[in-house]
């Protein structure tokens, strides 16, 4: 007894269980508790990780809504790192919809009525010119993976202010989970510069900070505090941009994606993973890209950043700039995108109908909408980024079908009452022929759905560019990975077009080891003797529990 005193640290044994890097609750064993001082606070039965799991997953099952699970695996998060992520490598496929979508959409909403545990950092306008000092005092010097949003269009619902950390605290336990990226590494970032919604400003449990958002000069101002405290306290960290609305999302990759490693995934995973579905739809539907069309409904950050692979993708297969762009059309808000009538942002120029046709497109006196496009284009792939519920409906999907034997229709929008259709319904309406890929997980009456979700693109590039040292995330490592995702289209599964969530895991190492090689052969990264695979493999983090006596940490 006089001599388990001595062992015992100075740390507080109350502090080690409210700790979740390195809490094991139950599952400490009676050594650990005589050393740290823990009988007594906790009960007398020492359990083991895989008994925990049991239990947690059998409370989690007893929950009846989407929302309640959330908040529990939240709060188990928050309790208990290594076994939450033991859960999420065990049953991925039944917990991903909860943690990332759709629920976490509603988790953002409702973020405010949850909020019990602090996790990540808050940095509110009035802290501007203090964000370096708070930058320094914090207690985590090994941070590796940041993911930043100011909330203001999370996933396809608008400005939800400090609710929108649900989506970097989401993003980043995939970072975990799928590509082993040690939590202890990972920073969850708030950046609140106010909100417009009415409805959390008049919401007295409203979290965030209550004012109308801050715009222009002040919030780059704030924006470049930021970067500038972030690059200062941890130097070669990467920098994940997430659900920024549309022209910011495009001004702050611009601006700082070459002075630190940093990308935004609403823009350039999007791309990546849609055009690893489109490319494995093409083998399933047995066509050449380049011999048909694409038409993208809804051409904002997400669309245009698929717009910028897709054209690019034509180009390396030996098509000059102009051809690949009469492959691809785009229609928005005013109908399809015309050079000199119509583009509303510079990426929508891309692949703009050029102004000599414009009097031919504009013959019915305004731009052709979704259907009269369709009729007109006959595209074999569609793809919607628009955030309309319904887009696709009836009338439109049929005429995909009339064109095509295997028409592609990927409704990305999320969450799911943001998508442009279900997918039993194009189904329905294809006669089963539709090869289909939806944002959100969707399960279709007969046959395989996809889901197209950045989820397969995102860790493994944080993985790679963590492994190869990139000081830059550049636009072929995303095609790169693209390639490398469609890559592992699973043989004889129907028309999926990714493996299933269950290989996450293995997906995150494949893009990871495209992104290396990116790196070594455009920004010099020197692969390690053993080679990229074997970095790759020895950098991952797994759920398990450490020993947690004294002698063994030091
Ligand atoms: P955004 O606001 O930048 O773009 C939306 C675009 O749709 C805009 O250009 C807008 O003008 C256009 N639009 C709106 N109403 C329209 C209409 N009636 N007809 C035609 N066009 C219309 O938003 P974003 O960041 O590009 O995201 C769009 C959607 O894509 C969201 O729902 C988001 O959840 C989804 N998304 C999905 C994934 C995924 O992994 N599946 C990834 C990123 C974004």
């Amino acid at each position: 007894m006089h001599q388990a005193r001595q062992n015992r640290t100075n740390r507080d044994a109350r502090a080690i269980l409210s700790d979740p890097l390195v809490n094991k609750g139950t599952a400490f064993t009676e050594e650990e508790r005589d050393s740290l001082g823990l009988h007594g606070l906790l009960p007398s039965h020492v359990s083991t990780i895989a008994g925990q799991i049991d239990r947690r997953i059998a409370v989690l099952r007893a929950f009846s809504t989407p929302f309640e699970k959330y908040a529990f695996l939240r709060d188990l998060q928050d309790t208990n790192e290594t076994l939450f992520y033991a859960l999420m490598a065990q049953y991925r496929s039944e917990l991903l919809p909860l943690v990332y979508t759709p629920t976490v959409g509603e988790a953002c909403v409702r973020f405010s009525e949850i909020y019990r545990r602090p996790r990540g950092l808050f940095l509110s306008y009035p802290l501007k010119g203090r964000l370096r000092q708070i930058l320094a005092d914090l207690p985590f010097d090994d941070v590796e993976v940041i993911c930043a949003t100011d909330g203001e269009r999370i996933l396809g619902l608008g400005d939800q202010g400090a609710g929108g950390m649900g989506i970097p605290i989401g993003k980043l336990s995939l970072y975990t989970d799928c590509a082993g990226i040690d939590p202890a590494r990972t920073l969850p970032v708030l950046i609140d510069t106010g909100t417009d919604n009415e409805a959390h400003l008049d919401n007295p449990l409203y979290v965030g900070w209550r004012h109308r958002r801050v715009r222009g000069a002040d919030y780059d101002a704030f924006i470049e505090e930021f970067v500038e405290a972030v690059r200062e306290r941890w130097p070669g960290a990467m920098l994940q941009w997430e659900d920024f609305a549309g022209p910011n999302a495009v001004t702050l990759l611009d601006r700082y994606r070459d002075r630190l490693p940093s990308f935004n995934d609403d823009i350039q995973g999007t791309a990546a993973t849609a055009l690893a579905a489109v490319l494995s739809a093409e083998r399933l539907a047995g066509i050449d890209l380049a011999e048909h069309k694409v038409l993208l409904f809804g051409a904002g950050a997400a669309g245009c950043g698929i717009l910028a692979l897709l054209v690019g993708e034509l180009e390396k297969r030996g098509l000059s700039r102009d051809a690949a762009r009469r492959c691809i059309h785009a229609v928005d808000r005013d109908g399809l995108i015309i050079e000199g009538i119509n583009v509303a942002i510079p990426g929508q120029a891309l692949v703009a109908r050029p102004s000599a046709e414009a009097d031919e497109w504009l013959s019915c006196g305004r731009a052709p909408r979704l259907l009269e496009t369709i009729e007109r284009v006959r595209p074999a792939v569609l793809i919607g980024t628009s955030g309309q519920f319904g887009a696709f409906d009836e009338p439109v999907v049929r005429a995909m079908a009339n064109h095509n034997e295997r028409p592609i229709i990927l409704p990305l929008s999320n969450p799911v009452t943001r998508s442009e259709a279900a997918a039993a319904d194009i189904q329905a309406w294809s006669d089963g022929r539709a090869i289909i890929g939806t944002g959100s997980p969707s399960n279709g009456a007969h046959g395989a759905v996809t889901q197209v979700n950045n989820v397969y693109i995102f860790p493994g590039i944080g993985l790679g560019v963590l492994v190869s040292g990139a000081t830059r995330i550049t636009d072929d490592m995303f095609a790169e990975a693209a390639k490398a995702l469609a890559s592992l289209q699973p043989e004889g599964s129907g028309d999926a077009m990714f493996p299933p969530s269950e290989q996450l895991a293995a997906v995150a190492d494949c893009v990871a080891l495209a992104v290396c090689r990116v790196a070594e052969r455009d920004l010099g990264a020197i692969p390690p003797l053993d080679g990229w695979e074997n970095a790759i493999a020895k950098r991952r983090w797994v759920p398990a529990y450490r020993d947690a006596l004294p002698s063994a940490q030091s």
